[in-house]
């Protein structure tokens, strides 16, 4: 058995982390975990229901005065030392995750990258400041940034270490307690995550994970001790978030889906451009990802040229095992996704709505008993066809003309979401006129978002709200609580 089989038993076995230990409460039930590389079944994943999140609330609420009291630089040594763990452990953390979801070692470090926001926010624990408010006359008026509490973090599939950093980071930097549903297809990485916040001396209660699907999901975001949520996923499901924290009126922070444009104009670099149109639009997490540019505009003079750069770099992407270190695209998440994908292709061939130009197909061979689609793309996609407008989350690139600024602009605009976008020009003044004009949180200029953790990550429209990272991140994580002193 490989250490990263092992690391799924083991986890599997213990389940969640319930207060002070580990508990495989299954009061929703069991979920048969599968390798998506070779669709074998490698665990029964115990689902908490609300049972099991009761528990964990009930410990967070307990935890939470004491870890709010702690010295900051206790608290601080605590989440350096968790970072320190998590590049310590990178290589098994790959390897786990290219088993829990199937992303290749070779292109995530979910260690690392957790470590990164772990670290940085480790560094905001004692820079957390209140603000003096200038009043007329006496007295004293000051703002104090408080805690909620306990946080709901309800993490994605597609990186749950790496949402880990992402949420849990700076909701206990900031001094709140964390509950943290990991969904069911994908719990490993949070899990892990867990582990090694005990072994670097997070005091019991303070991290809870619950594995678990909308049950466990609903039961976290009603729970009336839980201050805010913070949430990951689909734009339905966040609907269904947002009826059950109207309940209680809870604030909620939303990170939803995308269908980012990636404009390439004929003055681009057609090198870089195609090959990153397709490592990141097509390649990276297999399509998997929220923010990828999975809506490619290609300008007229150039477009039959770019695609048939697309094509060759599709053609020539490294397929395969996850654990491969040569490879760069693996298997999609489980068989329900890869049969989804499969059928909006199907849908899209017999629409017409765009012209398959490679891939379309599940692959077989020695690929056949896992989870894998070839890398896909469609060409002379309508504007406003399935195809152009939905999150397909798969290896699935959409590729629509242009002829002019104003009206790529528009194209780009003209979708519910609102994420990322991406353009390709060596003219400055365009990059900056067209990255205002684009309605995103996040604009990239000829290159790919660096994810750091310095800096703002959410949506605009229905990408949701709220924002990972940077000081927008931790303050989504308290409250200004503020203190009038008479004089
Ligand atoms: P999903 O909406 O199906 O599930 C998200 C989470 O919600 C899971 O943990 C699930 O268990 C839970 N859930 C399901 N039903 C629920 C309910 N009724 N109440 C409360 N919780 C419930 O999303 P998915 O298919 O697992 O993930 C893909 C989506 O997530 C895509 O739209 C993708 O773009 C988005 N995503 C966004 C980001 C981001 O940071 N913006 C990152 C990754 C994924």
């Amino acid at each position: 058995m490989t250490e990263a089989a092992g690391t799924i038993e083991r986890l599997a076995d213990q389940g969640h982390l319930i207060g002070e230990g580990w508990s495989a409460g299954d009061s929703a039930g069991r979920y048969e975990h599968h390798d998506p590389n070779t669709g074998q079944l490698q665990a029964a994943v115990p689902l908490a229901g609300a049972k099991e999140v009761d528990a964990a609330v009930t410990a967070a609420a307990a935890a939470s005065a004491g870890w709010r009291a702690m010295p900051l630089e206790e608290r601080a040594a605590i989440l350096h030392r968790l970072a320190d763990l998590l590049v310590e452990h990178d290589d098994t953390s790959a390897a786990l995750n290219a088993r829990d979801n199937g992303t290749p070692i070779s292109t995530m470090r979910p260690g690392l990258y957790a470590a990164g926001w772990v670290r940085y926010y480790a560094g905001w624990v004692d820079k957390l400041t209140g603000t003096v408010v200038p009043i007329s006359g006496g007295g004293l008026d000051y703002v104090l940034p408080e805690p909620y509490g306990v946080i709901g973090a309800i993490v994605p599939w597609n990186g749950p270490m790496m949402g880990m950093g992402q949420k849990v980071a700076p909701a206990l930097a900031a001094g709140n307690t964390v509950v943290a549903k990991p969904p069911e297809i994908a719990p490993f990485g949070a899990l892990r995550f867990a582990e090694l916040a005990l072994d670097a001396g997070l005091p019991p209660g303070v991290l809870n994970v619950v594995t678990g699907g909308a049950d466990a999901g609903q039961a976290l975001v009603r729970d009336p001790r839980v201050g805010k949520v913070s949430f990951t996923g689909g734009r339905l499901t966040a609907r269904e978030v947002m009826i059950g924290a109207a309940e209680t009126l809870k604030p909620l922070a939303l990170e939803l889906g995308g269908k980012s444009a990636n404009i390439v104009f004929a003055d681009a670099d057609l090198d870089v451009a195609a090959s990153l149109a397709v490592l990141f639009g097509v390649g990276l997490l297999s399509g998997q990802g929220c923010a990828l540019p999975t809506r490619l505009y290609v300008q007229d003079d150039v477009y039959d040229e770019v695609v048939q750069r697309l094509i060759a770099q599709a053609e020539s992407l490294a397929v395969g095992d996850p654990s491969d270190p040569a490879t760069f695209m693996g298997p999609v998440v489980h068989e329900r996704a890869c049969e989804r994908i499969l059928g909006t292709i199907e849908r899209a061939k017999s629409e017409g709505s765009g012209r398959l130009l490679t891939g379309g197909e599940r692959l077989g061979g020695d690929l056949a008993s896992g989870y894998y689609v070839s890398p896909t793309i469609f060409g002379d996609v309508e504007h406003g066809s399935d195809l152009a407008t939905n999150e397909i989350f798969g290896p699935v690139l959409s590729v629509l003309r242009f002829s002019t600024e104003e009206e790529v602009v528009a194209k780009a605009n003209d979708s519910d979401f609102g994420l990322g976008a991406y353009l390709h020009t060596r003219d400055a003044s365009r990059v900056h006129r067209v990255a205002a004009a684009l309605q995103a949180g996040m604009v990239i200029a000829n290159g790919l978002p660096g994810m750091s953790p310095g800096a703002p990550f959410g949506g605009y429209k229905q990408s949701g709200f709220g924002r990972e990272g940077g000081k927008w991140g931790i303050e989504e994580f308290v409250q200004p609580k503020n203190v009038f002193i008479a004089g």
